[in-house]
Protein backbone atom coordinates (compact mmCIF):
# COMPACT_ATOMS: atom_id res chain seq x y z
CA UNK A 1 0.00 0.00 0.00
CA UNK A 2 1.60 3.36 -0.72
CA UNK A 3 1.72 5.87 2.01
CA UNK A 4 -0.86 8.46 1.71
CA UNK A 5 0.35 11.92 1.20
CA UNK A 6 -0.48 14.23 3.78
CA UNK A 7 2.84 16.96 3.10
CA UNK A 8 0.74 19.67 2.86
CA UNK A 9 -0.49 19.42 5.97
CA UNK A 10 2.20 18.26 8.54
CA UNK A 11 3.59 21.71 9.62
CA UNK A 12 0.10 21.53 11.63
CA UNK A 13 0.62 21.00 14.91
CA UNK A 14 -0.74 17.54 16.04
CA UNK A 15 -3.06 17.76 19.13
CA UNK A 16 -4.04 14.44 19.09
CA UNK A 17 -2.21 11.13 17.23
CA UNK A 18 -4.21 8.44 15.87
CA UNK A 19 -3.03 6.72 18.46
CA UNK A 20 -3.89 9.02 21.26
CA UNK A 21 -7.91 8.95 19.45
CA UNK A 22 -7.63 5.42 18.96
CA UNK A 23 -7.12 4.53 22.75
CA UNK A 24 -9.55 6.87 23.95
CA UNK A 25 -12.30 6.46 21.62
CA UNK A 26 -11.70 2.63 22.72
CA UNK A 27 -12.66 3.29 26.36
CA UNK A 28 -15.75 5.53 25.39
CA UNK A 29 -16.93 2.42 23.85
CA UNK A 30 -16.40 0.06 26.39
CA UNK A 31 -18.06 2.78 28.90
CA UNK A 32 -20.98 3.42 26.45
CA UNK A 33 -21.18 -0.83 26.22
CA UNK A 34 -21.18 -1.01 29.82
CA UNK A 35 -24.10 2.00 30.27
CA UNK A 36 -26.29 0.00 27.88
CA UNK A 37 -26.37 -2.86 30.08
CA UNK A 38 -27.30 -5.25 27.35
CA UNK A 39 -30.16 -2.95 25.73
CA UNK A 40 -30.02 -2.53 21.80
CA UNK A 41 -29.16 1.04 20.68
CA UNK A 42 -29.40 3.22 17.59
CA UNK A 43 -26.63 5.09 16.62
CA UNK A 44 -26.70 8.89 15.68
CA UNK A 45 -24.45 10.32 14.02
CA UNK A 46 -24.23 13.80 13.43
CA UNK A 47 -23.18 15.06 9.32
CA UNK A 48 -20.61 15.13 8.61
CA UNK A 49 -17.80 15.52 11.60
CA UNK A 50 -18.80 12.70 13.32
CA UNK A 51 -18.83 9.86 10.07
CA UNK A 52 -15.58 8.78 11.08
CA UNK A 53 -15.96 8.72 14.73
CA UNK A 54 -18.96 7.31 14.73
CA UNK A 55 -17.60 4.32 12.64
CA UNK A 56 -14.84 3.98 15.16
CA UNK A 57 -16.69 4.16 18.09
CA UNK A 58 -19.14 2.01 17.02
CA UNK A 59 -16.77 -1.16 16.55
CA UNK A 60 -15.78 -0.43 20.19
CA UNK A 61 -19.48 -0.33 21.15
CA UNK A 62 -20.07 -4.05 20.19
CA UNK A 63 -23.61 -4.37 21.46
CA UNK A 64 -27.00 -4.22 19.43
CA UNK A 65 -26.50 -1.20 17.31
CA UNK A 66 -28.13 0.05 14.74
CA UNK A 67 -26.78 3.28 12.50
CA UNK A 68 -28.84 6.85 11.75
CA UNK A 69 -27.44 10.19 10.65
CA UNK A 70 -28.84 13.41 10.84
CA UNK A 71 -27.42 16.84 9.36
CA UNK A 72 -27.83 20.35 10.81
CA UNK A 73 -27.16 23.83 9.88
CA UNK A 74 -25.88 26.31 12.58
CA UNK A 75 -25.48 29.45 9.80
CA UNK A 76 -21.97 29.92 10.98
CA UNK A 77 -19.18 32.53 9.46
CA UNK A 78 -15.66 31.60 10.97
CA UNK A 79 -16.22 31.34 15.30
CA UNK A 80 -19.17 33.27 15.00
CA UNK A 81 -23.11 31.45 15.24
CA UNK A 82 -26.13 33.15 14.78
CA UNK A 83 -27.79 30.85 17.20
CA UNK A 84 -30.45 29.63 14.71
CA UNK A 85 -30.28 25.84 13.46
CA UNK A 86 -32.00 24.53 10.75
CA UNK A 87 -32.26 20.88 10.02
CA UNK A 88 -31.21 19.58 6.59
CA UNK A 89 -31.08 15.89 6.92
CA UNK A 90 -33.73 13.91 9.99
CA UNK A 91 -33.71 10.60 10.95
CA UNK A 92 -34.24 8.04 8.97
CA UNK A 93 -36.25 5.25 10.97
CA UNK A 94 -38.12 5.90 14.08
CA UNK A 95 -36.72 6.50 17.36
CA UNK A 96 -39.78 6.25 19.99
CA UNK A 97 -39.16 4.01 22.89
CA UNK A 98 -35.48 2.80 21.86
CA UNK A 99 -32.01 3.86 23.26
CA UNK A 100 -30.46 6.38 21.37
CA UNK A 101 -26.80 7.92 21.60
CA UNK A 102 -26.05 11.00 19.57
CA UNK A 103 -22.36 11.01 18.38
CA UNK A 104 -21.09 14.65 17.24
CA UNK A 105 -17.62 15.38 16.71
CA UNK A 106 -17.42 18.81 18.66
CA UNK A 107 -19.17 20.02 21.45
CA UNK A 108 -18.55 24.19 20.90
CA UNK A 109 -21.05 26.50 21.75
CA UNK A 110 -23.55 24.03 22.12
CA UNK A 111 -26.51 25.45 19.74
CA UNK A 112 -26.56 22.16 17.57
CA UNK A 113 -26.62 19.96 20.08
CA UNK A 114 -29.52 21.32 21.95
CA UNK A 115 -31.63 21.87 18.89
CA UNK A 116 -30.87 18.29 17.92
CA UNK A 117 -31.43 17.28 21.77
CA UNK A 118 -34.90 18.73 21.89
CA UNK A 119 -35.81 17.72 18.37
CA UNK A 120 -34.83 13.83 19.58
CA UNK A 121 -36.62 14.22 22.49
CA UNK A 122 -40.12 15.20 20.89
CA UNK A 123 -39.64 11.71 19.09
CA UNK A 124 -39.84 9.82 22.72
CA UNK A 125 -37.04 8.04 22.82
CA UNK A 126 -36.32 5.29 25.64
CA UNK A 127 -33.06 6.88 26.42
CA UNK A 128 -30.72 10.12 25.18
CA UNK A 129 -27.39 9.97 25.49
CA UNK A 130 -24.84 11.78 24.02
CA UNK A 131 -21.19 11.14 22.96
CA UNK A 132 -18.96 13.87 21.37
CA UNK A 133 -15.29 13.35 20.81
CA UNK A 134 -13.90 17.04 21.74
CA UNK A 135 -15.35 19.66 24.00
CA UNK A 136 -14.67 23.22 24.46
CA UNK A 137 -16.59 24.09 27.19
CA UNK A 138 -15.13 27.99 27.53
CA UNK A 139 -16.94 28.30 24.20
CA UNK A 140 -20.31 26.98 25.23
CA UNK A 141 -23.69 29.43 25.16
CA UNK A 142 -26.60 26.69 25.52
CA UNK A 143 -26.37 24.73 28.25
CA UNK A 144 -25.66 21.15 27.49
CA UNK A 145 -23.26 18.57 28.08
CA UNK A 146 -21.84 15.25 26.48
CA UNK A 147 -22.41 12.14 28.65
CA UNK A 148 -19.25 10.80 26.83
CA UNK A 149 -16.26 13.05 25.92
CA UNK A 150 -13.25 12.01 24.17
CA UNK A 151 -11.11 14.91 25.18
CA UNK A 152 -11.67 18.59 26.12
CA UNK A 153 -9.87 21.58 24.53
CA UNK A 154 -9.10 25.19 24.61
CA UNK A 155 -10.50 27.35 21.70
CA UNK A 156 -8.20 26.15 18.92
CA UNK A 157 -10.22 25.55 15.50
CA UNK A 158 -9.05 21.67 15.03
CA UNK A 159 -9.51 19.62 11.85
CA UNK A 160 -9.01 15.93 11.00
CA UNK A 161 -10.61 12.89 11.95
CA UNK A 162 -13.81 13.54 10.53
CA UNK A 163 -13.09 17.70 11.21
CA UNK A 164 -13.29 19.85 8.20
CA UNK A 165 -11.57 23.46 7.53
CA UNK A 166 -13.79 24.37 4.30
CA UNK A 167 -14.51 20.68 3.17
CA UNK A 168 -10.68 19.93 3.29
CA UNK A 169 -8.70 17.90 5.74
CA UNK A 170 -11.69 15.70 6.60
CA UNK A 171 -9.41 12.57 6.15
CA UNK A 172 -6.60 13.43 8.22
CA UNK A 173 -5.62 10.37 10.43
CA UNK A 174 -4.64 12.83 13.50
CA UNK A 175 -6.58 16.04 15.06
CA UNK A 176 -4.28 19.00 13.93
CA UNK A 177 -4.48 22.65 14.67
CA UNK A 178 -5.39 24.68 11.78
CA UNK A 179 -3.46 27.37 12.21
CA UNK A 180 -4.08 31.08 10.76
CA UNK A 181 -0.84 30.84 8.21
CA UNK A 182 -2.69 28.05 6.65
CA UNK A 183 -6.24 29.83 6.26
CA UNK A 184 -4.68 33.15 4.90
P1 LIG B 1 -21.93 24.27 18.07
O1 LIG B 1 -23.34 24.37 17.65
O2 LIG B 1 -21.69 23.43 19.29
O3 LIG B 1 -21.27 25.60 18.21
O4 LIG B 1 -21.23 23.67 16.80
C1 LIG B 1 -20.71 22.46 16.77
C2 LIG B 1 -20.21 22.17 15.38
O5 LIG B 1 -19.36 23.21 14.84
C3 LIG B 1 -19.30 20.98 15.50
O6 LIG B 1 -20.06 19.81 15.48
C4 LIG B 1 -18.41 21.15 14.33
O7 LIG B 1 -19.04 20.63 13.19
C5 LIG B 1 -18.23 22.66 14.21
N1 LIG B 1 -17.01 23.05 14.93
C6 LIG B 1 -16.89 23.65 16.13
N2 LIG B 1 -15.61 23.83 16.47
C7 LIG B 1 -14.87 23.30 15.46
C8 LIG B 1 -13.46 23.15 15.22
O8 LIG B 1 -12.58 23.52 16.00
N3 LIG B 1 -13.11 22.55 14.04
C9 LIG B 1 -14.02 22.12 13.14
N4 LIG B 1 -13.55 21.55 12.01
N5 LIG B 1 -15.36 22.24 13.32
C10 LIG B 1 -15.77 22.82 14.47
MG1 LIG C 1 -20.42 18.48 14.01
MG1 LIG D 1 -17.69 21.91 9.54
Amino acid sequence: MPTPDYTATENLPILFSRDQIQARVAELGHQIREDLNGEPAVLIGVLKGAAIFLADLARNIGADCTFDFVSASSYKSGTQTSGAVQLIKDLDEPIENKNIVVIEDILDTGVTLSFLYSHFERHKPRSIRIAALLDKPSRRIQPIRADYVGFEIPNEFVVGYGMDYAERYRNLPDIRILTPEVIA
